[in-house]
């Protein structure tokens, strides 16, 4: 009777931690009453987005990876916000641009070259280059928003920064009273992929520059978030990198290609400028 008490027990334990795995695909971190970090570790890339809120309209950077078949992160989005909600991108890489159809107010970053790609419908197509796998996506844009300059989320004043390197359409958020600095991809704990050296270290130096060791660097890939002094790190590894040279680590697969892998001072990283990552 012990016996067949202790299995019922066992089998109630394994099914309660099923039931929790499934439910479980948006991990929602508060880092305060108008910040969220929504994770979606099951995802092949390990994405977090993030959800800034302020008094009138609330920002979603990022929308995931898309790959969550039995729930979407709009209405998550949505019943955290209390707010309008505004999607922006980091950039356009595939696991950062899932279920942007779900969002009516799309936006854009007033960058020239970028406003260039709107067509007369208002939509920018998202090539597969782009998005790195045979996938293209369109995004209908209805809001524009001002790059270097502070606008208000209704008392919330942030701003947006051009941080090419990692892709040449990637932007950096930077929230100033909250000590917030939003990164998207452009630094994290882990494989780090380079398209542009020379942009890359100068988005880094612009961040290093604009903030300093009391932000907390929120990236979007990763379980361990980046200090301060990564950010130089990383500038100076690939710095390293460009002078010396040095022979590849090894060769590792990633997307379905072979790419060479360097490590500098700890740093990991691919790089190639022929892949606009
Ligand atoms: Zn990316």
């Amino acid at each position: 009777m012990k016996r067949l008490g202790l299995i019922f027990f066992l089998l109630l334990l394994i099914c309660t931690s099923c039931q929790k795995k499934k439910g479980d695909w948006f991990t929602v971190e508060k880092l305060d009453n108008k910040t969220y970090r929504i994770r979606e570790n099951q995802s092949s890339q390990g994405n977090s987005s993030y959800l800034i809120i302020g008094d009138k309209e609330a920002l979603l950077f990022d929308s995931g990876s898309g790959e969550n078949k039995t729930g979407d992160i709009k209405l998550l989005v949505d019943s955290l916000a209390g707010e309008p909600v505004t999607l922006l991108h980091s950039h356009f890489h595939f696991d950062h641009i899932g279920n942007s159809k779900a969002f009516p107010d799309v936006a854009l970053p007033n960058l020239p070259d970028l406003q260039d790609r709107l067509g007369e419908d208002s939509c920018i197509h998202i090539r597969e280059q782009e998005s790195l796998i045979p996938q293209t996506c369109i995004l209908k844009i209805r809001t524009q928003y001002p790059i270097n300059t502070e606008f208000n989320l209704g008392n919330r004043k942030i701003s947006i920064y051009h941080t090419p390197g990692h892709s040449p359409w990637s932007f950096t958020i930077v929230d100033k009273r909250g000590k917030y600095l939003f990164v998207g991809d452009l630094a994290y704990k882990g494989l780090l992929l380079v398209n542009d050296l020379d942009e890359y270290q100068n988005s880094l130096s612009q961040l290093i520059q604009t903030c300093d060791s009391s932000y907390q660097i929120l990236a979007a890939h990763g379980n361990e978030d980046l200090l301060y002094s990564d950010l130089d790190k990383i500038r100076l590894a690939l710095k390293a990198f460009q002078n010396k040279r040095p022979a590849p680590k090894k060769e590792i697969n990633l997307l379905g290609n072979r790419k060479k892998m360097y490590v500098i001072d700890g740093i990991p990283f691919i790089y190639d400028k022929t892949v606009n990552y």
